[in-house]
């Protein structure tokens, strides 16, 4: 028997004894660094010609750890064993599976601050948005162990005279998890641990960026007592190995998480049956966003420019979830600016270990982009805050930036940035800032801070988003409360931490027996 499923709680720290708790934390991850996190197949680490080296984004000349760096063979080397654990992992009884899964959240748990301390190093998460990580990391465990109950069940099918008739659902095989580095523990460990809890087998290749955290994954795998060769575990360059894992005629499945501009390729090669391939590939790609918050005349003021303020620079703007474009009708649309601006001034920027609000962003590479935006951006819009990289022992830190006169279908308003930057629209009216808020090919999350229940009403059913927020921010979807995942090009709308997440990961068999 599971204990009842229930969301983590988040700790308080204002209270010093917590944030003692979470700075000593951080020491024991100083002392264990660098870690050395080998490719792992069939539960044995294996060597590597290369390898990856993880540095921490507020103080690069720090390194946090490193991978190795699995090639091609290893790819091939993780299938084989994959396939040869899934023999025995797909028989074992679901209350078996579902014991050992919610065992993985069990053993995150109970190293919760040290598995926050590796996300405040290695992606440069404050003390907040790195437990919240964590949190979300154990809901996926305990709340996929539940699911995988619910799976086992029979199917209901109708009598037929002179027959019995019944309808199952059995896992699919070996599959391959691609997750992106902006939550790389919650986001690798729902999208390996959902699918083995539903009886597949996994090989999960972490984002070059972030392979360290995911090792510790990893270890909470190993410690809970899940079979080896059920999860193998390998770090490469994407643009590697990726290809190698998509096309293989081994892979099953692929389950992606990432940009649009890779889920897009992955999505058109593994429609492809390669020889030897005996079955058409599954793949469910969950992608980028464009985020929008509308604000109408009747809103609460300071509580849309608290919720935007928050969605748009909580790490640092690098969430799918981000709200990177507020929608404001012209009456209001003063005033919001205003309190953006004077909101985004009081964000303190610091490393996270010293728990900043704002952090560096997670890479060089990132760095980059995020000013390169920035700087076009001048000559599209008129910048109201912000706009600049901010020095502190060579971290990538950039200063939460706001334009204003944003022009829906210039580049402000529809590239993914995937950072600091805040786009603001100015809107005629409620029903202009409607259709502005669809004005885009994504469809993750969006918002509305409006009184005015038609006007929400109304957003509720035509703003095309798979995770709709009405007067609260619009990032940190609960597992189990709000499940994720979004719609257009923003994704297959797999819902992450849904109900129907794990059924993704299986087949109906029907058998009929002639009496
Ligand atoms: P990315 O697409 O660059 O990389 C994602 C993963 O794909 C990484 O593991 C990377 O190594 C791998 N990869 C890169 N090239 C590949 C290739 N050719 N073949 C196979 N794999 C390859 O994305 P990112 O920069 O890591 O993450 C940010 C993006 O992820 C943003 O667009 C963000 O919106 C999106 N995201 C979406 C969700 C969601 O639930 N919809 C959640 C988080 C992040």
């Amino acid at each position: 028997m599971l204990p009842p499923y229930a969301s983590e709680p988040y700790s308080d720290f204002t209270d010093p004894a917590v944030a003692s708790a979470y700075r000593e934390a951080l020491e024991v991850v100083a002392k264990a660094s660098p870690l050395n996190a080998p490719v792992i197949i069939g539960g044995a680490p294996v060597d590597t010609e290369d390898d990856i080296v993880s540095v921490d984004p507020a103080r690069p000349d720090r390194v946090v750890g490193t991978a190795g760096a699995g090639s091609s063979f290893h790819a091939s080397q993780a299938l084989d064993a994959a396939w040869d654990a899934f023999a025995t992992w797909s028989k074992v009884p679901a209350p078996e599976r579902a014991r050992l899964v919610h065992a993985v959240g069990d053993a995150i748990d109970a190293r919760r601050y040290e598995f926050c301390g590796w996300l405040t190093v290695e992606a440069g998460k404050n003390y907040l948005e790195a437990e919240a990580e964590v949190a979300e990391a154990i809901d996926f465990c305990r709340y996929y162990a539940h699911q995988a109950l619910a799976l086992a069940e029979p199917l209901p099918v109708h009598d037929f005279p002179g027959e019995t008739n019944e309808s199952w659902l059995v896992p699919m095989g070996a599959g391959v998890a691609i997750p992106p580095w902006n939550f790389p523990l919650a986001i690798l460990a729902g999208m390996t641990i959902g699918p083995v809890a539903a009886g597949n087998t996994m090989v999960v290749k972490p984002a070059s960026n972030t392979p360290i955290i995911g090792a510790k994954f990893m270890e909470a795998v190993v410690s809970a007592g899940i079979p080896a060769g059920v999860v193998n575990f390998l770090p490469g360059s994407g643009a590697e190995i990726g290809d190698t894992l998509v096309d293989h005629p081994r892979t099953r499945f692929v389950n992606f998480t990432g940009s649009k501009d890779v889920g897009l390729r992955i999505a058109a090669r593994s429609a492809v049956v390669h020889p030897g391939q005996m079955w058409l590939k599954r793949a469910y790609m969950e992608l980028g966003g464009k985020d929008g918050i509308i604000v109408d005349e009747t809103a609460d003021l300071d509580a849309a420019a608290d919720g935007v303020i928050r969605s748009a620079f909580g790490f640092q703007g690098q969430k799918c979830s981000a709200c990177s474009r507020v929608i404001v009708v012209d009456a209001v649309h003063d005033a919001i600016l205003e309190r953006l601006v004077d909101r985004a001034a009081a964000l303190d920027i610091g490393p996270p270990e010293d728990n900043h609000a704002v952090g560096p962003v997670v890479s060089a590479a990132q760095h980059r982009s995020v000013l390169d935006e920035i700087d076009r951006g001048r000559s599209q819009a008129e910048l109201v805050h912000g706009g600049h990289a901010v020095d502190g022992d060579g971290g990538w830190y950039i200063e939460p930036t706001i334009f204003s006169e944003v022009a829906s279908q210039d580049r402000l308003g529809q590239h993914e940035v995937f950072g600091p930057v805040l786009a603001v629209i100015r809107a005629d009216d409620f029903a202009d800032a409607l259709d502005i808020a669809n004005d885009t090919e994504f469809g993750l999350t969006g918002g509305i801070f409006s009184t005015d229940d038609e006007r929400i009403e109304r957003t509720r059913q035509e703003f095309a988003v798979g995770n709709l927020y009405i007067n609260r921010k619009i990032t940190g979807a609960l597992v189990g409360i709000q499940p994720f995942g979004g719609l257009k090009l923003s994704g297959s709308n797999a819902k992450a931490g849904g109900p129907d997440y794990l059924r993704l990961f299986t087949e109906m068999k029907s058998a009929t027996r002639k009496l």
